[in-house]
């Protein structure tokens, strides 16, 4: 085993979050050692979020175009997969590639090692025959993978995840799904708008299961209407592949498909990470952090792997109050003032690096003035983007009842506001808010239509900054926007 290299941060998992972090601490000035084992970018780039994304505007696409007969006179839509796979391939991976990401990240100074990292002790990290011992930290953004739940039979047979399904270049003529949530409809919808034959099957009693139910009906719906066949609360049992076609059993019911595709969740492997040799329990689905994204001592993590909500978004917010922590956290070790101020106990100010003393623009919410912010996910917000979309951001009624808070409920169906009954065909949607009446904020909202992530916007404003119900009330909505239905919600607020 070669000598440790001594360099000052260790950043492992150059996902979506671990490189902004590698990068933004290399701008600043560290030595920093990034270590990814696949692609530098992680799932967002290669097999989730860009690529559904581009498979979802041209599904809509041809949603658009099958409604403009009653509307604009008549189209023929003839569907056919190869742009959609050319430009995920060309434009959006570089057929998998990641040397785009890799020189951006070394631009930056990072110095990049291919490879499987894993912890041995707070600061050393091992990867092949090479070791690092970081000075100041190491950050761990190593996200997640399915999670393929132990159904008998399925570990033996070609089912997909979610890779198969974005690197696919022909279509299939039935795809059976197993999980109805919100990847499992974004990517069952797509492909019914190409003319798959699919097969939604989901164990709970709902698609969408943690969403407003009234956002699962319209989604089921909506799906349905698009030919998708959906079964909910059946639980797969058994799972067979003849060679052709795959059949799930569940008691006496049985679903077959040409493909299949296990959308069941995911999972983190903290075994993997060495995390034991410093106490870590790996046993655990995520791995804990605080609201400064510390795991233990001079350990930060990043992104899917913390479980604080699976998305892109998330990952770059706490990435930002880890830049911040570690940049702090090196002033102190330098003997320099901490975030606020205030001279570190292991020496006077004379230390505090230049190099490092820049980039403080982190994510996180605001703590005292000039301190590392926190993580703050009362303003969460997330969007499945079916057609029509579905965007939520904090408490769901039944979560904040759970929670014993005096809920008041305000209803709007988007149909009959005045740009609903304008957009006509595909105007599924509505606007759920929920309040404490108590507090007269709102801390949950949930808006469902053609444009129902963008319309979220507002109502995240409005819950991260706790904006008085009163004052919302008399905000000015401009007409005729989708967005004006919020009005209409505040005014059935009871
Ligand atoms: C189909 C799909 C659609 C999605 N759509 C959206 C969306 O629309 N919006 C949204 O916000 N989110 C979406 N997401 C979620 C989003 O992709 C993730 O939240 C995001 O990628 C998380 O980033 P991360 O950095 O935590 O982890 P990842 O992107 O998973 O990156 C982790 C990296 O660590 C590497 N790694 C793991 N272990 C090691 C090790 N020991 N050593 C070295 N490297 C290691 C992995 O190879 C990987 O590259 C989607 C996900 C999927 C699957």
């Amino acid at each position: 085993m070669a000598e440790p290299e001594l360099v000052d941060v260790v950043v492992v998992g150059l996902g979506v979050g671990g490189e902004e972090v590698a990068g933004r601490l290399a701008e600043a000035g560290l030595t920093v050692v990034g270590i990814e084992r696949d692609l530098v970018g992680g799932e967002c780039p290669y097999w989730g979020c860009i690529p559904s994304k581009m498979m979802i505007r041209a599904a809509n696409a041809l949603a658009e175009a099958r409604r403009v007969d009653g509307l604009a006179g008549s189209a023929e839509v003839r569907p056919d997969w190869a742009p959609v796979a050319k430009r995920i391939r060309e434009e959006a991976t570089d057929t998998w590639d990641d040397k785009v990401a890799v020189d951006r990240f070394t631009g930056k100074g990072g110095r990049f090692v291919r490879g499987s990292g894993r912890l041995d002790g707070a600061n050393r990290v091992h990867v092949g025959d090479q070791v690092f011992e970081a000075r100041y930290g190491v950050v761990l953004g190593t996200g997640t993978r399915p999670s393929v739940p132990p159904i008998d039979g399925l570990a033996d047979t070609p089912y997909w995840t979610n890779h198969q399904a974005i690197e696919v270049e022909e279509l299939a003529d039935s795809l059976l799904v197993l999980g109805g949530g919100a990847i499992g409809l974004e990517l069952a919808q797509v492909f019914a708008r190409f003319g798959v034959r699919v097969t939604v099957v989901e164990a709970a009693d709902r698609v969408l299961a943690v969403e407003e139910p009234e956002a699962s009906e319209i989604a089921a719906a909506a799906l349905r209407a698009d030919g998708v066949e959906i079964h909910t609360g059946v639980r797969a049992e058994r799972v067979a592949h003849d060679g052709t076609s795959f059949t799930v059993h569940s008691g006496d019911r049985a679903f077959s498909g040409e493909k299949l595709l296990v959308v069941t969740g995911r999972k983190a492997h903290l075994e993997e990470l060495g995390l034991d040799s410093v106490g870590i329990d790996c046993t655990q689905r995520y791995l804990p952090v605080n609201e400064r994204m510390h795991a233990a001592e001079g350990i930060w993590a990043v992104g899917d792997l913390t479980g604080e909500g699976a998305f892109t978004h998330i990952a770059m917010y706490q990435a930002g109050i880890v830049v911040a922590d570690v940049l702090d956290h090196v002033r102190r070790m330098k003997g320099g003032p901490d975030a606020s101020g205030t001279a570190s106990v292991m020496g006077g100010a004379a230390g505090v690096v230049s190099a490092v003393g820049g980039s403080m623009s982190a994510g996180g919410s605001a703590a005292a003035p000039g301190s590392v912010p926190v993580a703050d996910y009362r303003a969460l917000p997330r969007v499945t983007f079916t057609d029509p979309e579905v965007g939520a951001v904090g408490l769901t009624e039944q979560q904040a009842r759970a929670r014993g808070i005096n809920v008041q409920v305000g209803y709007t169906d988007l149909t009959s506001s005045t740009r609903g009954w304008i957009h006509k065909a595909g105007n599924a949607g509505f606007i759920k808010l929920v309040a404490d009446a108590d507090q007269g904020v709102l801390i949950g909202a949930t808006s469902v239509g053609p444009a129902g992530g963008e319309v979220l916007s507002a109502l995240v404003v409005a819950v991260h900054a706790a904006v008085p119900v009163s004052q919302l009330r008399h905000m000015i909505y401009a007409y005729p926007t989708f967005h004006r239905a919020i009005e209409d919600a505040l005014r059935n607020l009871k």
